[in-house]
């Protein structure tokens, strides 16, 4: 497993760079606005079979104008089986919010034209309720505080490990999730994510605390595959000693409890790939 310490060279003189059209080259075109999300990712699923059943995390918005800091964090969190975007000025990143919906924005604060600041505002202005994590050379109070202000969920000062940011990305993602409350329905099985019962039909199957939030997860995902190691980093995250073999058991166990309510189909397997639960 790589361990990326990111220092970004002359990092120092962060702001004065100009933007270059040249740089942004190889985000445009294939990542226009007219162009469907996501349709370029095609190394996280080859098989055009699975066309419908990319297994990413969460998609992911990078807004940074560096591109020898850009392309290392969007490889690392495509690695990480996120579904990253790439843009590099604010005025393009308000046009993709509003074209498309993310699950977290990656923002620079220092970016030719409109700064992160002031794009997290407008943004927050129009409603976007997407988790931002800001990016930052800038280390004082008062700069945290005015990203703050302006509507960032946290802040990451460079330089910065990439498995940090992945941490702090999925302590977003697990902060909004645990935001979304009410009940998720599959077929017969109902979820309900505040009394956190499962009942099929009306009747009350019990599970775990781990086997509830392994269930949750793919109940609010319907028709994503995430691999075991997925599940394991979304679900587990903080448990250091679980491995993807403990996601197999899980697994077993979740399908044995649900095939004696007659649910033994719900959670499917996607052989190569992993295991996803089909919604109509
Ligand atoms: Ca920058």
């Amino acid at each position: 497993m790589a361990f990326e310490f990111f220092r970004k060279p002359g990092h120092a003189k962060e702001g004065n760079e100009p933007s270059s059209g040249n740089q942004a080259a190889p985000e445009k075109g294939a990542n226009g606005p007219g162009r469907k999300l996501g349709e370029n990712h095609d190394s996280l699923v080859s098989d055009p079979r699975l066309e419908k059943e990319r297994p990413y995390m969460a998609k992911v918005l990078i807004v940074e104008d560096e591109h020898d800091l850009s392309i290392p964090i969007r490889d690392w969190l495509t690695r990480e089986s996120h579904l990253v975007e790439l843009v590099d000025n604010g005025a393009q990143a308000l046009e993709w919010l509003r074209a498309y919906k993310f699950d977290v924005i990656v923002l620079d604060w220092m970016l030719p034209g409109l700064d992160g600041v002031e794009v997290c505002k407008r943004f927050r202005a129009q409603g976007g309720t997407t988790p931002i994590l800001m990016l930052t050379a800038k280390d004082s109070v008062d700069d945290k505080e005015r990203g703050l202000d302006a509507g960032a969920d946290d802040y990451l000062t460079k330089p910065f490990h990439l498995k940090e940011l992945s941490a702090r990305i999925r302590a977003l993602l697990r902060r909004q999730s645990s935001a979304q409350t009410g009940e998720l329905r599959v077929g017969d099985v109902t979820l309900d994510t505040q009394s956190r019962k499962v009942s099929v039909n009306g009747k009350e199957i019990h599970f775990v605390p781990r086997e509830f939030s392994l269930l949750e997860f793919l109940m609010r995902h319907p028709n994503q595959v995430f691999s075991a190691e997925a599940l394991l980093d979304r679900v587990w995250a903080s448990d250091t000693l679980a491995s993807s073999d403990t996601i197999r058991t899980y697994i077993k166990i979740l399908r044995k409890k649900l095939a004696a309510e007659g649910q033994e189909n719900l959670i499917r397997t996607v052989h190569g790939v992993g295991y996803k639960i089909e919604s109509a």
